[in-house]
């Protein structure tokens, strides 16, 4: 028999964690399915140091622990596992568990996440938290006065080197075609930089250092008759190539933008679907802060414990 909840909250972290502390406070009985990676993209930073309340700093993974400890004090059911199909034609809505269990939810609150894009290359791997972060304003800080790199030509590449030029010496914005993709106002404000060098028609191939980012390696021009191998020192290397929402298992049913990023009512969490609400970056290609996502999680209990008192459930 299918198990039955009256909040379903999927994904850990801080926007499902922080659902779950205000539903489970709120009597809702949440049963939290913490997903792949348990504790979401905060569990690979190093030191977390813009959360309000941590005025020496927490690391992420402590942080994410601090939270799951902090739901689970008033109830909710923190279990292992992944959503991997859906049915949400109708309430209560149904969700599979890792092609097994299927759970029937009178409220979801969908907080997965997105997964920042890397390049592919074994080096970003390898230097993990030792130079290599998609995440300026969580990592910049650690590189006052040296020089970074950034990749990527858009939007969210221009706002990261502005960003870092704000803290470090010198940034490079390697970028792939010979153009910037940003809107104007962004490219102007990267251009003008004295601190920011643009790299156009670079690609990053290797980073290099004794364990840790001490350089990059990368090809100018590649496979045109004028290739040229160029080397740059650097202590940081950035990715900002965009970011995945991990949206995809609730298709059909959840309206999403064209990149996947779940569509929200303005000002709420609702989804398209009554009852089924979202949390955190899977519905923020903006700001994707922790404090945000947890903000957004705390809007979502709220709205589910609501929506239930109205249906009388
Ligand atoms: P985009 O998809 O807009 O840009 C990604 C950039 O990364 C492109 O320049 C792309 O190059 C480059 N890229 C992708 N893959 C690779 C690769 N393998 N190697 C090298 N370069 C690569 O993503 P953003 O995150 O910048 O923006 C996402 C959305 O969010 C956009 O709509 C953007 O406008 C919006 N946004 C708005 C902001 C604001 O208004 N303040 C701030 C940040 C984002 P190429 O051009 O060659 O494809």
């Amino acid at each position: 028999m299918n198990e039955k909840v009256r909040c379903l909250i999927i994904g850990s972290g801080p926007a499902g964690y922080t659902a779950a502390i205000y539903a489970s406070r709120a009597n809702l009985s949440p049963v939290l399915y913490e997903g792949m990676e348990p504790g979401g993209q905060l569990t690979t930073t190093t030191e977390v140091e813009n959360f309000p309340g941590y005025p020496t700093g927490i690391t992420g993974t402590e942080l994410m622990e601090d939270l799951r400890k902090q739901a689970e004090r008033f109830g909710t059911d923190v279990r292992f596992g992944m959503v991997t199909a859906t049915d949400l034609s109708s309430a209560p809505y149904k969700v599979t568990i890792d092609g097994e269990k299927t759970i029937e939810a009178e409220t979801i609150i969908i907080s997965t996440g997105a997964t920042a894009k890397y390049l592919g290359m074994a080096d970003e791997q390898k230097y993990a938290g030792s130079g290599v972060s998609a995440c300026a304003t969580c990592d910049g800080f650690f590189y006052r006065k040296k020089t970074v790199a950034v990749v990527g030509g858009g939007d969210t590449a221009c706002e990261e080197a502005s960003y870092l030029s704000g803290l470090a010496g010198k940034v490079y914005l390697i970028v792939r075609k010979n153009f910037l993709r940003a809107s104007k106002i962004m490219q102007e404000r990267v251009l003008t930089n004295p601190k920011i060098e643009v790299l156009f028609e670079h690609e990053t191939v290797e980073l290099t250092g004794e364990g840790v980012v001490q350089g990059a390696n990368l090809v100018k021009h590649r496979g045109q008759s004028d290739e040229e191998q160029i080397h740059i020192d650097i202590d940081g290397f950035f990715l900002a190539i965009g970011h995945t929402p991990n949206s995809g298992v609730f298709k059909p049913w959840i309206e999403t933008d064209e990149v996947g990023y779940i569509k929200t009512i303005p000002g709420t969490p609702r989804t398209n679907v009554t009852g089924i609400f979202a949390a955190g970056d899977v519905a923020d290609p903006h700001y994707r802060q922790a404090i945000t996502a947890a903000g957004t999680g705390c809007q979502a209990a709220i709205e589910a414990e609501r929506y239930l008192s109205e249906k009388g459930l």
